[in-house]
Formats: structure tokens, C-alpha cells, sequence
């Protein structure tokens, strides 16, 4: 459907030593994205990073005197700044993941979402469109990484492709929606080469307690109440971190340009399978005495407005084009998960007041 937009078909090209820009490296996503890059590629990375609530530099502290990693920390809305970094970096990729990422903060309170969101990803196309016309023998891609959620709710049946019309329903996802938009339009009026990836939920190590898993966690391990949305049923497909940054290095090296990619891990859960999930996890690892003691804690909230029921991730086109497929399924990535925060408890105790 969006092939239209498209400046040019051809693949993307790797090099030998590239320069990656990452916006946003200090987050979840990218800091996983960024330890792929530095144990398992020669490649150089800038991390541009505001460190805001949901940043947090202690997520790369293992790198932070490898020389082949640098971190500066920055608004992507500031223009001027971003513009004399980059022509002094002179990147051959940025990979765009800065952003405001809580649904639930942005229902309510909106203002960061559309700012960092929309404006921080036009901020940031001028600078990429200015520096690719200015540096044109350079070979340079704009990565911009999204969510499956710019597509909006499924009933219970079908699966969103590349081709779902948008159909956002929440601040947060009406804000990566817009930005996905304008990437494109940089694409087919400017001619800048991009590509989009849109993922499923992700869970794994060093993710902001706000979010269902870890959140569940580390209120388990204090003994808090697990809160669940309404009866639990809404459904996410759940993609372990590690599988999501293997798959975003292979679109920002193989993939092909003005072209967007699925990335889902075919692991479709109720929010209460999760929860239980975590629960039973816990009891095992813990040996707790009283069987049913973590389920206890879980407690029904009413539900979040326009709450979508359901996501389902159809990603053929990225197993099928670039060979990509998910090394862990929810039950081995779960467990990982869950091991790691039983071994890093002064990671999430930094969070302790939330
Ligand atoms: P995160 O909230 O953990 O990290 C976001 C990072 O962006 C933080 O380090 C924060 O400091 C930084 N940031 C925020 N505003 C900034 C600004 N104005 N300038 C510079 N840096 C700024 O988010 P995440 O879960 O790692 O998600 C990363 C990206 O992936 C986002 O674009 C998100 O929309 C997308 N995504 C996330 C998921 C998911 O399940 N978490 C799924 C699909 C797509």
C-alpha cells in the first residue's frame, strides 16, 4: 500500500565500520539495541539521550569507556544542537527511538508525547534531510522505529500486515502514528531513505517499572498489589527485547529503503496469562511456602479509556525478506526475564516509590 511512497527500492547496503546515531539509547529499546551493536558488530554508536524519567545511563554503564561508544545527553527537539552533532559524527544510520512511550501517561497528560513525538522526529528529519544532501556520497538511512499499536484494535480474529490502514486510538499511538507519517512524506517529497519497523509489546531487562511486566515484578516482590486492567482479557503479542534489536540491526543493514516491517513474536497473551505467568514464575523461583500467595496480590483496576483489545502481529514479511525470526518464545523469554530481575533487585529498587 505504501509503495507509492517509496524514493528508491533498492536494499540497503552494510558496511564494514558504520557510524549508528541512536536517539533515545538510554531507554528500554535502545540500550538493548546498543549492547547488540557493541558485542556483536564493529560498529561505532552515538547515544542521544535526554534522560528523561525513562532513561536511565546505569543500563550502559558496562560501555561507558568502550571507545567505540559515545553518549550525549540531549533534547532531539534542539535543532541547532543536533545539527552540529550530527555533521561532526556524520552517521551512516540513525536509528530514531527517543520517544514518550507510556499509554497511560499520555491519556493523561499529553503535552511531551506530541512534542518529543512529532516534533522531535521533525526536528530531527530536517537535520537527517539537511545532512544526506550536504554529505551525498555518504551512505546514510533514517531508521525510524514505531509500534504495531498505530494500527489500532483487533476483534479477536486477524493479524495487522504492513498494509493495516492507521487507526490510532490513544495520545501515545496518534503520536507515533504522525511521526510514522512524516517520515514517509520525508521519504516521497525530499526523497530521504527510510525505513519504518513497526513492533508488538516488548519485556526483558532494564524496562521502566511502569510497564505490565516489570511492574508486576518487582510489586510481587514487595508484596504489592498486582493491578490489572478491567478483567484482563485485552490481548498483546509479546516480543522478548533481544529478539527486537536483532531484528532492527538486520532492517537498518539488509532491509529495503522506503519500506516498512512487522516485527511480532507470535506470542498472544491475555494480560491475566501474563500476570499468572509471572506469579507462578515467582512461586517456583522464591520456593514460597503458600502456593497461591503472588496470585493473591492481584487485584482488578477499572479499565484505562479507549483501552484497544487486542493485537495480533503478522511479521512474514521480515522472516520471509531478511530471514529474521524470533530466538525466544514467551515461556523462555519470560523466564529470562524474570531471572533477571531476581538477580539485578538494585536495578528496580532505584523505582522503589512507584
Ligand atoms: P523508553 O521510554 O524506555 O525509552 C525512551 C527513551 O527516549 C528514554 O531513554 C528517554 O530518556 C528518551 N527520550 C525521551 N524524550 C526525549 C527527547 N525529547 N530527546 C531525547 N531523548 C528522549 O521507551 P522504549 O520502550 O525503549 O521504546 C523505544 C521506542 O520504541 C519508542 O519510540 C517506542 O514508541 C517504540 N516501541 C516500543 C515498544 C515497547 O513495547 N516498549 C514497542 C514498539 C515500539
Amino acid at each position: 500500500m505504501h509503495q507509492h511512497f517509496v524514493p528508491h527500492q533498492s536494499f540497503v547496503k552494510r558496511l564494514e565500520n558504520m557510524k549508528f546515531l541512536i536517539t533515545g539509547g538510554s531507554g528500554f529499546i535502545g540500550s538493548c539495541l546498543i549492547r547488540h551493536l557493541l558485542e556483536h558488530t564493529p560498529h561505532h554508536v552515538l547515544n542521544l539521550d535526554k534522560l528523561t524519567y525513562a532513561g536511565n545511563k546505569e543500563s550502559l554503564e558496562d560501555y561507558e569507556l568502550d571507545p567505540r561508544y559515545t553518549f550525549i545527553r540531549m533534547d532531539i527537539c534542539a535543532s541547532d544542537q543536533l545539527k552540529s552533532i550530527v555533521a561532526k559524527f556524520r552517521p551512516n544510520r540513525i536509528v530514531h527511538l527517543a520517544a514518550e512511550s507510556h499509554v497511560d501517561r499520555s491519556v493523561h497528560s499529553p503535552d511531551d508525547f506530541i512534542r518529543t513525538n512529532i516534533f522531535g522526529t521533525f526536528s530531527l528529519l530536517q537535520v537527517a534531510d539537511a545532512y544526506r544532501n550536504e554529505e551525498s556520497k555518504i551512505d546514510f538511512l533514517f531508521h525510524h522505529v514505531s509500534t504495531d499499536e498505530v494500527f489500532g484494535s483487533l476483534g479477536k480474529h486477524g493479524s495487522f500486515s504492513e498494509n493495516s490502514p492507521y487507526s490510532p486510538q490513544s495520545p501515545y499511538s496518534a503520536s507515533k502514528a504522525a511521526s510514522d507519517h512524516l517520515v514517509r512524506a520525508w521519504g516521497a517529497t525530499y526523497g530521504l531513505p527510510f525505513v519504518i519497523s513497526n513492533c508488538s509489546n516488548n519485556y526483558g531487562p532494564y524496562q521502566y517499572p511502569e510497564k505490565l511486566i516489570p511492574l508486576v515484578i518487582l510489586n510481587a516482590l514487595k508484596n504489592k498489589s498486582l493491578p490489572i486492567y478491567g478483567t484482563g482479557a485485552n490481548v498483546r503479542d509479546w516480543l522478548y527485547v533481544e529478539d527486537h534489536a536483532r531484528a532492527l540491526y538486520l532492517i537498518a543493514t539488509e532491509g529495503r529503503i522506503g519500506q516498512s516491517y512487522n516485527i511480532g513474536g507470535q506470542e498472544e497473551k491475555t494480560n491475566l496469562e501474563v500476570v499468572r505467568t509471572i506469579c507462578k514464575l515467582l512461586q517456583e523461583r522464591l520456593a514460597s511456602e503458600s502456593q497461591f500467595r503472588f496470585e493473591n496480590l492481584i487485584t482488578y483496576v477499572e479499565d484505562r479509556p479507549g483501552h484497544d483489545y487486542r493485537y495480533s502481529i503478522d511479521s512474514k514479511k521480515i522472516q520471509s525478506e531478511l530471514g529474521w525470526k524470533p530466538q525466544e518464545d514467551f515461556e523462555s523469554g519470560i523466564k529470562k526475564t524474570v531471572d533477571w530481575y531476581l538477580q539485578n533487585r538494585s536495578w528496580g529498587e532505584k523505582y522503589a516509590d512507584l
